[in-house]
């Protein structure tokens, strides 16, 4: 068995003891391959074992990877889904090539990716990523705003508005680590029972997806418990 069937081999297992102590189904929560700094030869190993979402975090290896392996012809073709922090003039290159944006987090973003979506092409889905922590400098929309960014965002013809995600500060402690992914899933429920239809909760990585799964997760953003340790590198947008 090779490292990467090990590692994918340990994580399904994760998946599905956490999927049992939330009594949901196994497949209800998705595994998005966060792929961020690794190679296209290691896209690939993966794919071939059967991984078909996987998660890019900067635009511009983002587009560079996903036109290289669209060249390709993988069968079936990747998904792919945009995780990382937009500036508003690269969004093109995302709507473009993205099946999903987790990090949608201001009206702005979400109407370029919406009229930059190409015609032929089904509408983007899009999650917004919401910011729990406050902290200054970190993305996302803030709670306040929430409400608001969701009514526009799902006006917008290019997007089908799916759901919420967040990027919490980590911590070590299950019962800490669960406490944002709950009120994600609050916020969700808001939401919907103000007329939305959100489907989808974007939450939970390397070191938490359980404690996700068990708050209602049905996207698990992971890199390091697949791939292992990220390399070091050059700053990117
Ligand atoms: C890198 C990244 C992940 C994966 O993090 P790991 O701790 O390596 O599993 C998840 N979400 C986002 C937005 C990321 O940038």
């Amino acid at each position: 068995m090779t490292q990467l069937e090990d590692s994918l081999a340990r994580l399904e297992q994760r998946i599905t003891a956490a999927c049992r102590q939330a009594a949901r189904d196994r497949g209800s929560v998705r595994l998005i391959a966060a792929s961020k700094a690794r190679s296209e030869t290691e896209i690939r190993a993966l794919h071939a074992l059967g991984q078909q979402r996987f998660g890019e975090s900067y635009v511009q290896e983002f587009a560079a990877k996903c036109d290289a392996l669209a060249a390709q012809a993988l069968k079936p073709p990747p998904e792919w889904h945009f995780i990382g922090a937009m500036q508003g003039n690269k969004t093109r290159a995302v709507a473009e090539r993205a099946h999903w944006v987790h990090s949608v987090d201001r009206l702005k973003i979400a109407q370029r990716l919406s009229a930059q979506r190409p015609a032929g092409l089904p509408p983007l889905q899009v999650c917004l990523q919401v910011d729990l922590s406050r902290e200054p400098g970190k993305s996302g929309v803030p709670e306040t705003g929430l409400q608001a960014l969701a009514d526009a965002t799902a006006q917008l013809p290019g997007l089908v508005l799916r759901g919420l995600m967040t990027l919490p500060a980590p911590s070590d402690d299950p019962e800490q680590q669960r406490r944002p992914f709950a009120r994600l899933r609050e916020l969700r429920d808001t939401l919907n029972a103000g007329g939305h239809r959100l489907d989808t909760l974007s939450m939970g990585m390397s070191d938490d997806l359980e404690a996700a799964i068990l708050e209602g997760a049905t996207l698990v953003r992971v890199g390091t418990a697949l791939f292992g340790p990220r390399r070091p590198q050059a700053r990117q947008t």
